[in-house]
């Protein structure tokens, strides 16, 4: 069989191509038949406008099917498929495309004018639009296409997809990612989390992401089976939605917001089968509460752009709040020798799931992989005994106050669980003294009235003195990206004259 990932998912299409792959509350449903054929014509396509193997395909545009069919489309010709997240501007898509040079390069009808100088200026080829409601001219080139059926014969390790990370630490890094890196996280998976054939996924997530576009979407297509397909999180409409899902997938913030409705109650989650987290750390207050209330457990589970999956919690088996499982089937993990520090290390990964390296940025790459042959994650994790993977968080905000190492989790989860505090995030500060002193910065949850004083008093007995923060400052919202990370780098920003 071709090592094509779209010939994968082809080899996974239900007997009756007549069921829906995508499901939509407007009735804009897209059949497995549907999709087959709209991916060949789509295809087609791109052929016509001269793609070529390996050229990269650069898509900024709304959630929609005919986004997915587009990604598909990418994977049956050999091109690479490289979304970008919709939030992002003009100028920061010039470094995206001056960055990956695409042959073509797709964005919503609205920002076509403003996209116009920066493609010409990067050499694109064509710049075309996709609307939300199948307008556009890449649309217009569809209808006029021939379907081209064939598979692109490609080598596992040829590029089906370059991902941009997140930019959490840092400026994103395209991570480039193989059909089989794609399709052996997929296997795993969709077994893992043993998908049964009816099963029915409710997908609100972004399509431009690791956990939605890979995820979520192949867990579908390896299972044969539907999703019901969401523009966005919308917490009535997911609430209308659970009771017709079995399987949900959802960064930390989804759960909160669920729980912060009234109507959300055990009642609704009796079909479901599984909720699954990820993307960033699931609070245990969340995972306490959303079990309460429903009498389901979180299944949580751990992975980043590089690598996709990597840890997960059993679908058999104890899921147990602030730890991410263990290692999928297949992937290695250890921690870093260099950190003597207790028991928490920097987490090193190997597996068919690690990328193929960031694009462009061959030093970057080398410095990332250990000599025998490990990826670097860049979190702090710790392992127990029976190989349980907890994540205690980045190496790069790792606090050294005093010659002091202090992990911001382990005083976050202290200053969380007072009374008053519904989340913290705890920074280092550039200090004359300490080198780094330890910052925190604290959302009250309105139940009662704390300030600084309360939460310095309740911490003394409960931490060492180089851990206790020297500052407190409270605020309304922690700074957040998309995927729901808090964004670290900005409050070290805010504070950063804070001892000058
Ligand atoms: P950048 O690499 O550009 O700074 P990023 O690392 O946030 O951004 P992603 O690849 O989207 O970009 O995110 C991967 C990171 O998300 C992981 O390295 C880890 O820090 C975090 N993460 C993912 N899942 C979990 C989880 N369940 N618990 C804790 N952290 C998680
Ligand atoms: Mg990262």
């Amino acid at each position: 069989m071709s090592k094509n990932l779209y010939a994968l998912f082809q080899s996974r299409f239900p007997q009756d191509m007549s069921a829906d792959f995508i499901k939509s509350p407007d009735g804009r449903n897209l059949s497995y038949q549907e999709l087959d054929q709209q991916t060949a014509q789509m295809a087609g396509a791109l052929i016509a406008l001269g793609t070529k193997t390996g050229d990269r395909i650069a898509v900024q545009v709304d959630k929609t099917k005919e986004a997915v069919v587009l990604y598909l489309a990418c994977l049956r010709v050999g091109a690479v498929y490289l979304p970008l997240n919709t939030a992002y501007t003009a100028d920061e898509l010039d470094y995206f495309m001056g960055d990956a040079r695409p042959h073509i390069m797709v964005c919503t009808p609205e920002k076509h004018k403003n996209l116009s100088p920066v493609a010409q200026k990067n050499s694109v080829s064509h710049l075309l639009t996709l609307g939300s409601k199948a307008t556009g001219s890449l649309m217009d080139q569809f209808q006029r296409a021939t379907p081209h059926i064939e598979i692109a014969d490609v080598t596992g390790d040829d590029l089906a997809a370059i991902l941009y990370t997140s930019g959490t630490t840092g400026r994103s890094k395209g991570a480039m990612l193989s059909h089989d890196n794609l399709a052996s996280n997929a296997t795993v998976l969709h077994k893992y989390w043993g998908w049964v054939p009816d099963d029915i996924l409710l997908h609100a997530l972004p399509i431009f992401h690791v956990h939605g576009l890979f995820v979520a979407i192949h867990c579908v297509l390896m299972n044969g089976s539907g999703m019901w397909f969401l523009p966005k999180f919308d917490a009535a409409e997911m609430i209308a939605l659970i009771p017709k899902s079995t399987v949900m997938m959802g960064v930390p913030t989804f759960y909160t917001r669920l729980l912060d409705q009234p109507e959300f109650d055990r009642s609704t989650c009796q079909n479901m089968r599984l909720f699954i987290s990820g993307s960033a750390p699931l609070l245990e207050d969340t995972f306490v509460r959303f079990e309460k209330l429903t009498g389901m457990t979180i299944l949580e589970r751990y992975g980043m752009t590089e690598a996709g999956m990597i840890t997960s919690n059993p679908l058999n088996g104890d899921r147990i709040a602030g730890t991410v499982g263990y290692p999928l089937p297949g992937v290695e993990a250890r921690l870093s020798t260099e950190t003597s520090n207790q028991d928490a290390g920097v987490l090193e990964i190997k597996g068919p799931n690690v990328f193929k390296g960031y694009w462009k940025m061959p030093e970057k790459t080398a410095e990332e992989f250990t000599p025998d042959g490990y990826f670097i994650t860049g979190d702090i994790a710790t392992i127990s005994a029976d190989d349980r993977v907890a994540i205690v968080g980045r190496a790069k905000d790792l606090i050294i106050s005093g010659g002091y190492n202090v992990y911001p989790k382990e005083i976050e989860q202290v200053i969380d669980a007072i009374d008053g505090v519904k989340e913290s995030a705890v920074i280092g500060v550039q200090h004359p003294d300490f080198g780094e002193a330890v910052v925190a910065v604290i959302v009250a949850d309105n139940t009662k009235n704390i300030d600084q004083e309360d939460v310095t008093a309740n911490l003394k007995g409960q931490l060492a003195r180089f851990k206790q923060p020297k500052n407190i400052f409270f605020t309304d919202e922690l700074p957040r990206n998309t995927m729901g990370k808090v964004q670290k780098n900005v409050l070290r920003q805010d504070y950063a004259d804070l001892y000058k």
